[in-house]
């Protein structure tokens, strides 16, 4: 007879565990600060309007059907992510091939077994020393081992380049190398310009093949252009990256799991053969991509004043965390005398604040504020109404 009683419950997400038991708080002052989606000053999922927009033309559209995509997605709607990732000028230059992915997880998932299957280096991983929960299991899943590289100064509360640099020059030749491209989660941390070259030097001496992870492109400075620099900055040194992106973030689109998954290849008959590979991976994960989001996606990408109010509107997002970053930054600091600056310097969509495990438990217990154990916050969360509480909670639990 078939038996599961040899199955133990797992344990819970780290970051999904913590939204339950936000869920299940009956206080009227929780504050959900775990999970990385855009609020707005209501708290508040926002849909852009852009993003409105775009779904009324697709509904009014008399053609439209629910037929199944291609498996590599809609080219239209591939072509218009990757330009966004590369800009145009590269995408001319280069061999891409690329695939519609199930948002950016997908995107790595789909990187990860073309990793196990077809790369000839080493076969390990290098992950940032933090990086985002998901990072290891996902490789592990494809057969990949995984291994950290220092990243985050705990003592600066800044970047470790030091740490990095060696860890990244000690790795053994033609390794795989994950990178954030910009708003590092959890730490909010991201390189300079001149850090990411000396990053891309030690990379390029020892010829690792990189995987650049980009959630949150638009989220870092509100420019999509900026964040995507350190990506074409490596295409442009001619290396021959791979890259995960996402719309969950940037496009509010989080459910639909739009995403793209790319890589740089040598010529044109190198990407199509990469292609046709790329289909066969997917065909038997999952057969192909599904297709609202990415028609929302595509039609914004594809139609100019709808793409600049998005642009727009990536602004006022990124603009008002920035502007929730410097409050809490100066409520602790005025009102508490708790000096963070390093809740200024970070970036994106997390501050990663220095509080422990113990503050961080005290915090969801005795304040009704939630935030995963490590002390990342998503800043989205704070708002006009929540911020000072927030602020006098955490000078609360931290002196
Ligand atoms: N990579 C990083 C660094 C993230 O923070 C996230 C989401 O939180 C993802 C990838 C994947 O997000 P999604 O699969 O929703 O696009």
């Amino acid at each position: 007879r078939v038996s599961w009683a040899h199955v133990r419950p797992a344990p819970p997400d780290p970051i999904l565990g913590l939204n339950e038991a936000y869920l299940a708080d009956t206080d009227k002052r929780k504050i959900n600060l775990s999970v990385g989606a855009y609020r707005d000053n209501q708290g508040q999922p926002w849909v852009l309007p852009s993003v409105r927009r775009a779904e009324e033309l697709r509904l009014q559209n008399e053609d439209r059907h629910h037929e199944y995509n291609p498996i590599t997605g809609k080219n239209d709607f591939v072509r218009n992510a990757v330009a966004l990732a590369y800009g145009e000028d590269l995408c001319a230059a280069r061999h891409i091939a690329a695939a519609q992915s199930l948002s950016g997880t997908g995107a790595l998932r789909v990187a990860a077994e073309w990793l196990h299957l077809y790369f000839k280096g080493n076969p390990v991983v290098y992950l940032p020393q933090p990086t985002w929960s998901n990072h290891p299991a996902i490789f592990h899943k494809a057969g990949l081992q995984t291994r950290t590289y220092r990243y985050f100064d705990t003592r600066t509360k800044g970047l470790d380049l030091k740490g990095m640099l060696e860890d990244l020059d000690h790795a053994e030749p033609m390794s795989i190398v994950l990178l954030h491209a910009c708003a590092h989660n959890p730490t909010g941390v991201d390189p300079s310009r001149d850090e990411w070259g000396e990053i891309l030097e030690v990379i390029n001496h020892w010829q690792h093949l990189v995987v650049f992870d980009m959630a949150y492109q638009g989220f870092a400075t509100g420019s999509v252009e900026r964040d995507a620099w350190p990506v074409r900055e490596f295409v442009r040194a001619g290396h021959q990256v791979m890259l995960a992106q996402s719309f969950a973030k940037n496009m509010g689109l989080y459910g639909q799991r739009v995403g793209c998954f790319s890589m740089i290849c040598q010529s044109e008959e190198e990407r199509g053969a990469c292609e046709s590979q790329l289909k066969k991976i997917i065909r038997a994960m999952y057969s192909s991509p599904p297709g609202f989001g990415s028609e929302i996606a595509g039609t914004i990408l594809a139609d100019s004043n709808l793409k600049a109010q998005w642009f727009k509107e990536l602004e006022e997002m990124s603009g008002r965390i920035n502007s929730m970053r410097m409050q809490l930054y100066t409520l602790l600091k005025d009102k508490h005398h708790l000096d963070w600056p390093h809740v200024k310097q970070q970036i994106g969509m997390f501050a990663y604040t220095g509080l422990g495990a113990g503050h961080c438990q005290k915090l969801a217990a005795d304040y009704h504020i939630y935030l995963t154990l490590d002390g990342r916050i998503s800043i989205a969360g704070l708002n006009d109404s929540n911020i000072e509480y927030v602020a006098d909670s955490f000078a609360a639990v931290a002196k």
